[in-house]
């Protein structure tokens, strides 16, 4: 049982090129139990600052905690934490059996060797790997010995686990099995978990919560829906979401009870209800989720809203079963939309897409911050809804 907390780190890399801040002023918790997610893309200091929290990276500032207690200068091995990598190595010349035990045996425990059996075949019936425990790992498969190093972690009971990228060399049917076992597991135990990934759908699948990165610096700590609906600025709402975001340049005038949003090729309007009071820029950005958008035609429910009527021309339609993402040309831009009506349609055709209002994203064109997000559900005027999951 483990609270996390880390405040104000910042992590300095001498290297040939000069210093480079890998972690800069990050500060963080993870409450008991908790399943955090460190998302971002390469580079951005997820590693750096999972190799802090497991002892082998000395912060360069800052402080590190467990349940309140510094850690900064604990090595490592006295941490109780347990990772996995990417590359897991199991001992070739050991069996599954004895690669599950190792660290226990090595371990200052008062553990018999009864005992440990008795634990190692239990995580073993867990992970659903009870029958390869008399083999070497140069037998399994990919997904087989994945497991093991998960195994490996779990009976070690941590107080945290760490998980960098543990997915990323299995394929993607595995992938999404693999996460789903690792949350029900994590949850089961309820260890104070950090995971890394550069996959925003899988840290959206996975996370209690999200910790975005961008160039060492924390951009959002939230719930994968709050991500979702309110990031704080546009890097966040383009990194998470697909297929991505459309964005438009446009100009936001104030026309007292509502807000006047011009694109290059058309206009609508936002109640002004949805707008925080002192909106004072007029230079924005605006963000429809592909998932938001309508085909005009078929949606009597979100016409005589006020939002925009984005004319276009159909690029190409790739059906996934029950909807289709469709590309399409407008004037004001490219635009990507899911929808389910999309046998309605064909290619080449001029059709028309809808958004409600209070869907469309509105950031700040020089700061890129968020001045409105989405409503995740809500009735609109005429009475219907127009929600749409995430
Ligand atoms: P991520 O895991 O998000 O891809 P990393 O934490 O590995 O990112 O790296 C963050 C930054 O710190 C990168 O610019 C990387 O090149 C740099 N970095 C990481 N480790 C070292 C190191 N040991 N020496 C020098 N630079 C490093
Ligand atoms: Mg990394």
């Amino acid at each position: 049982m483990t609270r996390l907390e880390i405040s104000d780190v910042t992590k300095r890399f001498d290297s040939p090129g000069g210093e480079v801040v890998a972690v800069n002023d990050l500060s963080l918790t993870v409450d008991d139990g908790e399943f955090l997610v460190l998302l971002g893309p390469s580079g951005c200091g997820k590693t750096t600052t999972l190799r802090m929290i497991g002892g082998l990276e000395e912060p360069s500032e800052g402080e590190i905690t467990f349940d309140d207690i510094r850690v900064n200068d604990v090595k490592a091995r006295n941490r109780d934490v347990a990772m996995v990598f990417q590359d897991f190595a199991l001992y070739p010349h050991m069996t599954i059996e004895q690669n599950l035990g190792f660290g226990l045996e090595r371990e200052d425990n008062d553990l018999s060797s009864a005992e440990i059996t008795e634990t190692v075949h239990d995580v073993a019936e867990m992970l659903g790997i009870s029958d390869l425990l008399d083999k070497k790992p140069a037998s399994l498969s990919g997904g087989q010995k994945q497991r093991v190093a998960l195994g490996r972690a779990i009976v070690r009971e941590p107080r945290l686990f760490l998980f960098d990228e543990p997915l990323a060399n299995l394929d993607a049917q595995l992938r999404k099995s693999m996460r789903t076992e690792i949350v029900e597991l994590q949850s089961e135990m309820g260890i104070t978990s950090a995971y890394v990934t550069h996959n925003q759908e899988e840290a959206m699948t996975i996370a209690d919560k999200i910790a975005i990165l961008r160039d060492g610096e924390l951009q959002q700590l939230g719930m994968p829906s709050e991500i979702f609906n309110e990031p704080t600025n546009l890097f966040v709402a383009q990194f998470v979401g697909s297929p991505d975001m459309n964005i438009f340049d446009a100009k936001m005038t104030d026309e007292g009870e509502t807000y006047r949003v011009e694109l290059a090729d058309s206009s609508f309007t936002i109640p002004a209800e949805l707008l925080p009071a002192d909106v004072d820029t007029s230079e924005v950005t605006v963000g429809f989720r592909p998932q938001d958008l309508f085909l005009n035609a078929s949606s009597a429910r979100v016409q005589g809203h006020g939002g925009p009527v984005l004319e276009s021309s159909v690029r190409v339609i790739e059906p996934l079963g029950t909807e289709a993402i469709v590309h399409a040309e407008a004037a004001d831009g490219d635009i990507t939309a899911t929808i389910t009506q999309f046998h309605e349609i064909v290619e080449g055709e001029a059709i028309e897409f809808t958004i409600a209002p209070e869907h469309v994203y509105i950031f700040e064109r020089e700061t890129e911050r968020l001045i409105k997000g989405r409503l995740g559900s809500e009735t609109s005027e005429t009475g219907t809804t127009s929600e749409v999951e995430v």
